[in-house]
């Protein structure tokens, strides 16, 4: 990790960050920290800075951070996403941290298997957000929401949630072609691709097909794709 994320929580009174955790066991297996290092650190969803490593020991890493700047700027893009099976989630939600998406649905559609929604992958959501953070020197999640019906969200609910300077739903045989770039709301279908039907109500929001051309990739491959060509 480039970045140790610490809660109010962690702190003390007397403005010291006090850690026993996994950041522990990092500060001392990966970056081998000793007494007088500087670490960079970041508060969840506040500033970023360095801290000065006024102890560690086993059992516990005392710090002293100095949060002086604002976590790096965000792309401007909301991401509405078709629940991934649970191999792939683990994968794109790092990422999709990393990449600064501001608010992130994981939705259901047709071609979604409902077993997804009972993975163990969804209780695991914020520390796989951390860790993308962590990667990227951020500080700050997406808001996610988990939807399991995709036509009461997408006519009810997403028109407030969701950006609109521009729609997109990405799908490998629209015919128009990923050009304009975010702000923007993004979507991005499950293994089997988006039905007919789908890609009618999202159309209904102000959806625009895109295709990035005739290379049908994993949806893991096509998240980090997709946002990059965004940016
Ligand atoms: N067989 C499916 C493939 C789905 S790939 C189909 O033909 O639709 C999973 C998702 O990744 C897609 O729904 C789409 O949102 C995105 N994706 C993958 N490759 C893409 C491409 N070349 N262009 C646009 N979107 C793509």
């Amino acid at each position: 990790m480039n970045l140790l994320l610490l809660t109010e929580e962690d702190f003390a009174a007397d403005g010291t960050a006090r850690l026993r955790d996994r950041r522990l066991a990092h500060a001392l297996q990966i970056l081998r920290a000793a007494e007088g290092d500087t670490l960079r650190v970041g508060l969840l969803r506040g500033r970023v800075g360095t801290a000065r490593v006024l102890s560690i020991t086993a059992d516990e890493l005392v710090l002293l951070p100095a949060l002086t700047d604002e976590p790096p700027p965000r792309p401007g893009i909301d991401l509405l996403l078709a629940l991934p099976r649970p191999k792939a989630l683990r994968k794109v939600l790092p990422a999709i941290a990393a990449l600064g998406v501001d608010t992130l649905v994981l939705v259901n559609a047709a071609r979604v298997e409902k077993s997804y929604f009972q993975s163990a992958v969804l209780r695991e959501i914020d520390a796989l957000l951390a860790q993308g953070l962590e990667q990227a020197r951020d500080t700050r999640p997406p808001r996610v929401l988990l939807r399991e019906r995709f036509r009461p969200f997408v006519e009810d609910e997403l028109e407030g949630l969701l950006r609109k300077d521009l729609r997109l739903v990405a799908h490998p045989l629209a015919q128009a072609q990923l050009e304009r770039r975010a702000p923007a709301t993004l979507a991005i279908g499950p293994e089997g691709g988006w039905v007919p039907f789908e890609l009618e109500l999202l159309a209904a929001q102000g959806f625009t097909a895109v295709s990035l051309g005739p290379r049908v990739l994993r949806v893991e491959v096509a998240v980090p794709y997709l946002l990059g060509a965004l940016r």
